[in-house]
């Protein structure tokens, strides 16, 4: 499918029928698999045969979409796991260990943010954050020598921030470390990070690639780019022997496009078993079969919406870097030409108590913890998603307390602007 476009894979890449097999992706609901002989199973142990042997480590359906998002994204090899969250903790831990170091843009996702700063801390993993838009001189003395990987979101969850990621794949390769990219805003229809440089891309498929708000997922694609072996002394995960696999050097067995993938699965899947539901992936890929047809919409709405709210009198702020009044507007024409996302940040006239009461009069748009599916709904990050934060943190991610996140679905944008317009009165 490498030739055809993104339209055409988001329908037909992964799952390829042949003659006489089902033509939707088929559920292998299934645990475990049958083999013939203890020997037969035995290579698949040893991963010198690849296929199925329990789904806490992989499975068909789960392979088929992975192979789709990976298509999609450009890059070498994909999996599925049970969430975002576990996209992104498998992306770091594949290569991160006690001892090392990550540097982190500070404006991303209050669960990522949680998961490196105190949950991967706990590990003996530190992390250094620095702002989006800080110099290249800055971003490079966040370095140590023990970092193994920096880290960023291409559109920041909510603070909206654009990356950009040139910048950061500059600065992690000059340290001879991959950039990791969580992609989930605006999803490879809109912006293909590994085109810019990055090495690796999560998603929460939860978001719009589901888009319909049925299941939690997530995914992790290896652009194969990167060249383990060249840092050999950073990354003895991948580039000296996994006992637990009879002395396996993943970097040398798998080669740069499938080391990454191979370890994450048959090393991580296998010890921590974050695996998504093959019932989930079907979902998953219901989803992706209308992305490209769904994702133009969401930013035409948000568009709409972004320019509504910035000419009302009560509201102080808007950010959609589809304006062009946004300090993100050139970085997202340039990574983002077709639009970024259907999500819309605000600040109400009146601040936190403000901000409720408004959200409160809302009729279309519901209040969920929730981002980019079919149907609007918004939030105020740091009463519900980010209140673990303090408020300097809250102000270095971007999130002034009375911040609302609209996320705009696929309604009509003229229903969605007069449901705004009577809830701010
Ligand atoms: C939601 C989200 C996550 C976490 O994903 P889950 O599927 O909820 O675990 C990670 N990154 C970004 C940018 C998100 O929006």
């Amino acid at each position: 499918m490498k030739n055809y476009s993104t339209e055409t894979k988001c329908v037909q890449a992964g799952y390829r029928p042949t003659n006489g097999e089902p033509r939707q992706v088929p559920i292998i609901q299934s645990t475990t698999f049958k083999y013939d002989t203890s020997e037969d199973m035995g290579k698949l142990f040893d991963l010198e045969a690849s296929g199925y042997f329990y789904t806490r480590l992989q499975n068909p359906t789960n392979d088929y979409v992975a192979a789709k998002i990976a298509a999609l994204e450009g890059g070498a090899a994909g999996m599925l796991t049970s969430s975002g969250q576990a996209a992104n903790f498998f992306s770091l831990f594949n290569i991160c260990e006690t001892g090392s170091h990550i540097v982190s843009s500070s404006s991303i996702y209050g669960g990522t943010f949680n998961l490196i700063s105190v949950t991967m801390k706990k590990m003996g993993i530190d992390a250094t954050f620095v702002s989006p838009d800080c110099t290249e001189e800055e971003l490079n003395a966040a370095f140590r020598e023990n970092t193994r990987a920096v880290f960023g979101e291409t559109i920041a969850n909510p603070a909206l921030t654009v990356l950009d990621i040139e910048k950061f794949a500059k600065a992690a390769h000059a340290h001879g470390v991959p950039l990791i990219v969580d992609n989930t805003f605006p999803t490879p229809v809109n912006c293909r990070p590994i085109e810019w440089g990055a090495d690796i891309v999560t998603h929460s498929t939860t978001k719009y690639m589901d888009g319909h708000g049925t299941a939690v997922g997530g995914a992790i694609v290896d652009s194969g780019k990167f060249d383990w072996m060249a840092e050999k002394d950073k990354f003895p995960g991948l580039t000296t022997p996994d006992d637990s696999y009879h002395g396996i050097v993943y970097a040398e067995k798998f080669g740069l496009e499938g080391a990454f993938i191979t370890k994450a699965t048959s090393q991580l899947m296998r010890d921590l078993g974050s695996i998504q539901s093959p019932q989930n992936a079907f979902y998953l890929n219901l989803g992706l079969e209308s992305l490209h047809v769904r994702m133009p919409r969401h930013v035409e709405n948000g568009q709409a919406v972004a320019e509504f709210l910035s000419a009302h009198p009560k509201v102080s702020k808007v950010s959609f870097s589809g304006l062009k009044t946004d300090p993100y507007y050139e970085l997202a024409q340039k990574y983002l030409p077709k639009g970024g996302c259907g999500v819309v940040s605000f600040e109400v006239e009146g601040g936190r108590k403000a901000a409720e009461a408004f959200m409160g009069r809302l009729k279309l748009c519901a209040i969920e913890t929730h981002v980019a599916d079919a149907r609007s709904c918004c939030l105020n990050p740091a009463t519900s998603t980010h209140r673990q934060m303090t408020d300097e943190q809250l102000a270095a991610a971007g999130i002034p307390a009375g911040l609302i996140r609209i996320s705009c679905g696929l309604e009509a944008k003229e229903d969605l602007i007069a449901d705004l317009a009577q809830a701010l009165g």
